[in-house]
């Protein structure tokens, strides 16, 4: 006999792909009926039919003819497509300025704040600081002294014990060959003459013992910062912490004219080489796609990572585990308040030009990214509004798609057990399909208006294409289905 293909072989990967929509229908009880999200990969796009795509390359499915909402802070289904082609971007743009002898810095600018802190304000108050680093003339003429070709900014937030916690990372790329180094010099002596960062580097000159705690590098840059020894050798470590000693203060002063409390000076801005991917993986733990984490992750899917230590604080999507888990209300009003703090907010912004040194390419909006289809694909099925309302009915999106991944012939039968398991009268099925996908939240909000009551029909127990058991049906369902001429076939011993 031939063997039957195995079912799910990429474990991880399929249960991602589950909880992301798992968590994706929490985020819509969260955001309420009214929510964007709510029509995410469950409404079709209008005259279009739900089709199941293979993609030629990569061999992974995707659904095609339903609305995305492309909110990469409130929906973990969009979030992960853009946030992978983010990734991708900034890999290329990585590769790019190591090709062209680059040097690339990994900012963290922080703010302190307590837990009463409004979110919508911190976030615009830290937003607008961080645009107040280099506005004035003195920023600009340093960043020409440092051969600043341009920045990423990305922005995150986190939960702790001082409630959401937003703050940003910049992945900043220098040119060596433009580095003015006599004027960083100066920079840097008249700085440590009047700032208080002097005061931060000659507590750190008396600090025993200085040497096993700080690369010599730092020893011998701060020694230089306080007036005690000569020009440090010039390399891109220098290169870091002069631009963290120079840019500190004026961090603090950009956060403090913009209303928010005067940030720490060794935490508020802290800068770290570009080439750290092993610290971040002791550091922060689980990485979605099982590479190494690198500065590009943490860039693009900090928000997507399980927090595997509390201390580090829950990222946004911990908050909708703790809902699904726990029921925390708590963590509801906090998801809540997270989304429409960060509606419209971008998750990268690259600085004019820079996609072009690098060669990104040109930049498409969220929403693009979400709507879009692979290059290549091959139709695998297409579904009619009766068996997709089934499929929404019963959430069963990501086993649509890890089926169509590993037994496609089963695909058909499984969505007979789908629209049988529901149930429902066809044509009132079709019907309610068809208005919601013709009007969209226009029908939500009739319904609400109407007060009419919605009574769901009963249903049975849906299939569940895990289990061993509806495995070996659904083979025997295929058989059944096979001509005689491919049963024939089928049952001749392999070899
Ligand atoms: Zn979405």
């Amino acid at each position: 006999m031939t063997s039957s293909p195995p079912f799910f072989p990429d474990r991880r990967r399929s249960a991602a792909r589950f909880e992301r929509y798992e968590l994706q229908g929490h985020a819509r009880v969260v955001l309420g009926p009214l929510h964007r999200v709510r029509v995410c990969h469950r409404h079709r796009v209008p005259l279009q039919s739900v089709r199941v795509l293979s993609d030629r390359k990569t061999k992974h499915s995707h659904l095609a003819g339903l609305m995305a909402c492309g909110l990469v802070w409130a929906c973990p289904v969009c979030a992960a497509k853009v946030s992978e082609r983010r990734r991708l971007e900034l890999s290329g743009a990585m590769a790019s300025a190591k090709s062209q002898a680059l040097v690339v810095l990994f900012e963290t600018q922080t703010v302190p704040h307590a837990r009463r802190d409004d979110l919508a304000s911190l976030r615009s108050a830290l937003s607008a600081a961080r645009r107040r680093l280099f506005k004035d003339r003195a920023g600009r003429s340093l960043a020409s002294a440092f051969g600043l070709v341009g920045p990423v900014s990305a922005l995150e937030v986190t939960h702790g014990s001082n409630g959401l916690h937003p703050h940003g990372h910049v992945l900043r790329f220098f040119d060596p060959s433009r580095i003015d180094w006599p004027s960083v010099c100066a920079f840097v002596r008249s700085s440590a003459l009047s700032s208080p960062p002097a005061a931060l580097f000659r507590r750190l000159d008396v600090l025993p013992p200085v040497g096993a705690l700080y690369p010599p590098a730092f020893v011998e840059f701060a020694s230089f910062a306080s007036g005690s020894g000569p020009a440090p050798l010039l390399c891109p470590e220098t290169l870091l912490y002069a631009w963290r000693f120079l840019n500190t203060p004026r961090w603090v002063a950009s956060c403090v004219a913009e209303g928010l409390c005067a940030p720490d000076y060794e935490h508020g801005f802290h800068v770290q080489n570009g080439n750290f991917a092993a610290e971040y993986v002791a550091k922060w733990g689980i990485e979605p796609s099982g590479d190494v984490w690198g500065p590009d992750h943490e860039m693009t899917k900090a928000h997507l990572k399980k927090r595997s230590n509390p201390a580090c604080g829950r990222s946004t999507w911990d908050l909708l585990r703790a809902v699904r888990d726990n029921g925390c209300s708590l963590s509801a009003d906090l998801f809540r308040e997270f989304v429409g703090a960060f509606h419209r907010a971008k998750q990268l912004t690259w600085s004019v030009g820079l996609r072009a040194l690098l060669g990104v390419g040109v930049e498409l909006s969220d929403d693009e990214v979400a709507a879009l289809q692979p290059e290549q694909a091959d139709v695998l099925c297409s579904l009619d509004v009766v068996q997709w309302a089934a499929v929404r009915r019963f959430s069963k999106q990501a086993d649509l798609l890890d089926l169509s991944e590993t037994n496609p012939a089963g695909l058909s039968a499984f969505l007979d057990d789908l629209v049988e398991s529901a149930r429902i009268d066809a044509l009132r099925l079709a019907a309610v399909a068809e208005v919601e996908t013709t009007h969209g939240l226009r029908h939500a909000i009739n319904r609400k208006k109407s007060r009419v009551p919605f009574t769901a029909p009963p249903l049975r127990a849906p299939p569940d294409v895990h289990t061993p058991a509806y495995a070996a049906l659904m083979r025997a369902k295929c058989a059944a289905r096979r001509s005689p001429l491919q049963a024939r076939l089928a049952a001749i011993p392999d070899g």
